[in-house]
């Protein structure tokens, strides 16, 4: 097969939903943690504009490379 399944594969994996709203996404993602004497009380994988909300609020946000993601598992 000439066309990229792997990657399309790759991204249902991943399941590219927003765990604040529930909206798929692509693009942007944003992993929202926060954390507690070393205990992570949080750890969501958020959508652009959840993630900027997150930042408002002074949760720790990072950028979420999802092709990053399944790499690591
Ligand atoms: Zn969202």
């Amino acid at each position: 097969m000439a066309y990229s399944l792997p990657d399309f594969r790759a991204m249902k994996m991943i399941s590219p939903i927003c765990d604040h709203c529930g909206d798929l996404f692509f693009g942007n993602a944003h992993r929202v943690t926060s954390e507690e004497d070393g205990v992570i009380l949080l750890d969501m994988v958020v959508c652009d504009s959840c993630g900027i909300q997150a930042r408002r609020l002074g949760l720790k946000t990072e950028e979420f490379d999802c092709s990053r993601s399944v790499a690591l598992n």
